[in-house]
């Protein structure tokens, strides 16, 4: 393969962090071709079927102290909110100890978060901005998110976290039954408290954003390939190109954004990460008597309800397993159940539905892999981002734009990059 482009880069993966990241890369002149095997935004990526929330408030990860405690649980209800495959247990152990190792002390929770808000503080903002260059302005609203809870001692339960999001300088409302009601008329009365997170914004269409996106790349002059990636062409610690089904390509730069598929490209570049698919689902209503101007997160379902085009959306649940094992549909059940029980007008009526199940290519420790490969300089990781994909993807781009250009990133890349999992192990 031959270098002749030397500005030519490629991007794995046209879901929305490649895209970003490719948009980012154009707008600093660079030539850029996008590698995408599906349809961009199509039901293959995460990027389709996520709950659209783009919150500030995202920066608590999943892991926990005490966590452990509902290993049992997490082994044996297939269908609790979060659950462990336990046929994929033993090649799944390593990441679930890192996991509950991630968040063990609250110290370190506080780290995460800290480290996350780095990435969404101003993802509102960002995707705002994006959607108008990109001609999309009618998908990304500001209109805030609500967070629904019982009542104030279920919110007071989980106050350490919401202490922490303060301490990040998340703005937030404290709503009482009247105000929740003003906000989400059509949630059950048996919620009688809430915090409305005013800077939050949502996608009324994240797949359809994601196709929006890439056509608009495409039309500024972006290649992109429908193709599959099968590894990197690598002599002497720098990259010649890469191979593709469809045949090689010659780029002086990749990017790698192939949300779960991502971690073979990496450890041909030097890099054994623990990439793991944290399944997630969701149910969408066609038909839905209830429209949320404002989306809604049940607290006792950890699930965002959302308005999207195709429907009443309800998108959650944490099953970790392998990303080909067949879908538990019981799980989007769950999600039905959860709707019909927080939305009164939806029960006792047949629906037109929908059902999905995608996989958070997530990081133990919840915070996505965004740097250089240890064995090779030209390969640039940017994935891992887990739950928060949609809301961090503008700032991943910033960064992944920063280590291109040789600059020192305008945000705190550190807690980001591959080199926290441990000396590298050379390529394999
Ligand atoms: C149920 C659920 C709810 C969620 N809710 C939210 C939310 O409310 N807010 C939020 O911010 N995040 C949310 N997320 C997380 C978010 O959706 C993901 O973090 C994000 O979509 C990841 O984007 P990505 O571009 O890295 O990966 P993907 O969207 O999965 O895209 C990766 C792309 O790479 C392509 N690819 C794979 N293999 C190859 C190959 N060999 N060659 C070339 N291309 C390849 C795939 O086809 C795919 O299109 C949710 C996720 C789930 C599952």
């Amino acid at each position: 393969m031959s270098n002749l482009h030397s500005k030519h880069i490629a991007v794995i993966g046209a879901g929305i962090v490649g895209l970003c990241v490719a948009e980012r890369l154009m707008a600093e002149g660079h030539r850029v071709t996008l590698i995408e095997p599906g349809v961009p935004g199509g039901e293959q990526a995460a990027s389709y079927g996520n709950g659209a929330f783009i919150s500030p408030a995202s920066v608590i990860p999943m892991s926990a102290p005490g966590l452990w405690r509902q290993v049992p649980k997490m082994l044996l209800d297939p269908t609790g909110a979060l659950s462990v495959r336990l046929r994929d247990l033993p090649r799944l152990l390593p990441w679930l100890l890192a996991f509950l190792r991630a968040g063990n002390r609250p110290g370190k929770v506080a780290r995460i978060a800290h480290d996350l808000n780095v990435l969404l503080k101003d993802a509102p903002a960002r995707h705002a901005d994006l959607a108008a260059r990109s001609g999309q302005t009618a998908l990304i609203r500001q209109s805030g998110l609500l967070y629904a809870f019982r009542d104030r001692a279920a919110w007071q339960a989980e106050r350490r976290s919401w202490d922490l999001r303060a301490d990040c300088g998340v703005v937030m409302e404290q709503c009482d039954a009247a105000r929740l009601r003003d906000l989400a008329p059509d949630l059950a009365p048996e919620y009688g408290f809430g915090i409305l997170i005013s800077e939050g914004a949502h996608c009324a269409d994240p797949g359809g954003y994601v196709a929006g996106l890439a056509r608009h790349l495409v039309a500024a002059g972006a290649a992109l390939r429908q193709d599959r990636v099968l590894g990197l062409d690598l002599a002497a610690g720098r990259l010649r190109g890469l191979r593709c089904e469809g045949g090689d390509l010659s780029c002086y730069r990749v990017v790698i954004a192939a949300g779960i598929a991502s971690a073979p490209f990496a450890r041909e570049a030097g890099d054994r990460l623990p990439l793991a698919a944290e399944r997630g689902y969701h149910v969408e209503i066609a038909d839905a008597p209830v429209r949320l101007d404002v989306p809604v997160m049940p607290q006792d379902g950890k699930m965002a309800n959302v308005t999207t085009r195709g429907g009443l959306r309800a998108a959650g649940q944490v099953e970790i397993a392998a990303p080909d094992a067949p879908p538990n549909w019981a799980r989007a059940d769950v999600l039905l159940a959860h709707l019909e029980r927080s939305y009164p007008a939806l029960r006792g009526r047949a629906h037109d539905l929908r059902r999905w199940m995608g996989c958070r290519p997530s990081m133990p420790d919840g915070r996505p892999v965004i740097g250089r490969a240890s064995g090779c300089a030209d390969v640039i990781y940017a994935f891992g981002h887990g739950h928060i994909g949609l809301a961090s993807a503008p700032a991943t781009a910033e960064i992944v734009a920063d280590l291109i250009a040789g600059r020192m990133p305008r945000r705190e890349a550190l807690p980001f990059s591959p080199a926290r999992f441990g000396a590298p192990r050379g390529p394999t």
